[in-house]
């Protein structure tokens, strides 16, 4: 099994999405008043080479998003901002890879932010599974209220609504196998969204965390800070707290798709340093 990192264009967000200061609406509002800037983010979208067939992790951003700089929408208006030529699209990148997005047997996304789901139109012929919690808080007007773009989803665009087991997995409450092998696994991780899940894939005695938004790099994990957008502040806190409780007991490699580390931590292995346990 490979696992590759696919980088589908950056983006920039203001610090106080970054890390959260404050509770309650005063965090949220944060974002809006922070005058500052991250540099340019990754956002990366994960390929799993697995023996049962492709699985991607979230489909990145695509060229769509550059429209943002003229949405109505006030988060999207004036708190982001995206860069990505058609050719950084996943699509391109996995044809480079030597994969045909017919090849792709599954897709599964952590949630449905716009710069996960920006890239699901090159996948007309695979599985998609998105929690179930997260269709409903991303569809419709409602959805496009919260900043979604379901408006931007395929025509056909039909995904399975993944329903997680209450079984535990580890330190998480439920989870559900991705592979008959159980070494992909969808583990629910709530707190920047209240549906939000990351995928486990256990090889060769190290977990990899595709980890999505539940930080934006490893110090805030470690830290347990917690974002500036998040939909549930406790719930994100627990979550940061799981991850770490996981890394304490197997070896783990930590993937947010925001991290600038994330590619060079896949490739070499890096583990999580565990040294708050001291
Ligand atoms: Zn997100």
């Amino acid at each position: 099994m490979t696992i590759h990192a696919i980088q589908t264009g950056s983006v920039r967000i203001k610090t106080a999405q970054v890390q959260g200061a404050g509770r309650g609406l005063r965090r949220r509002l944060g974002v809006f008043t922070d005058q500052h800037w991250t540099g340019w983010l990754p956002t990366y979208a994960w390929v799993i080479d697995h023996p049962e067939g492709v699985i991607v992790v979230d489909t990145g951003q695509g060229t769509h998003l550059l429209d943002s700089a003229r949405s109505l929408h006030p988060y999207r208006r004036w708190e982001v901002a995206f860069r990505i030529e058609p050719d950084e699209e996943i699509g391109p990148h996995l044809r480079a890879l030597g994969i045909a997005p017919r090849d792709v047997r599954r897709v599964v996304l952590t949630h449905l932010h716009i710069d996960h789901d920006g890239g699901l139109a090159h996948f007309p012929h695979s599985e998609i599974l998105v929690s179930r919690g997260e269709l409903r808080t991303a569809g419709g007007w409602m959805g496009r209220m919260r900043g979604y773009l379901p408006n931007r989803w395929p025509s056909w665009f039909d995904p399975v609504a993944l329903d997680l087991a209450t079984d535990a997995y580890g330190p998480f409450a439920s989870s559900r196998h991705l592979t008959a092998a159980g070494d992909v696994v969808a583990v629910a991780t709530p707190g920047h969204t209240a549906d939000h899940l990351s995928v486990l894939v256990e090889d060769r005695g190290i977990t990899y965390v595709l980890a999505g938004d539940t930080s934006y790099n490893e110090r805030l994990m470690r830290a347990g800070h917690v974002d500036g957008v998040c939909a549930d502040e406790d719930m994100a806190r627990a979550t940061l707290r799981a991850i770490r409780q996981l890394a304490s007991h197997r070896p783990t490699v930590y993937l947010p798709t925001h991290d600038p580390e994330s590619a060079a931590r896949l490739s070499h292995h890096t583990l999580v340093d565990t040294s708050w346990r001291c």
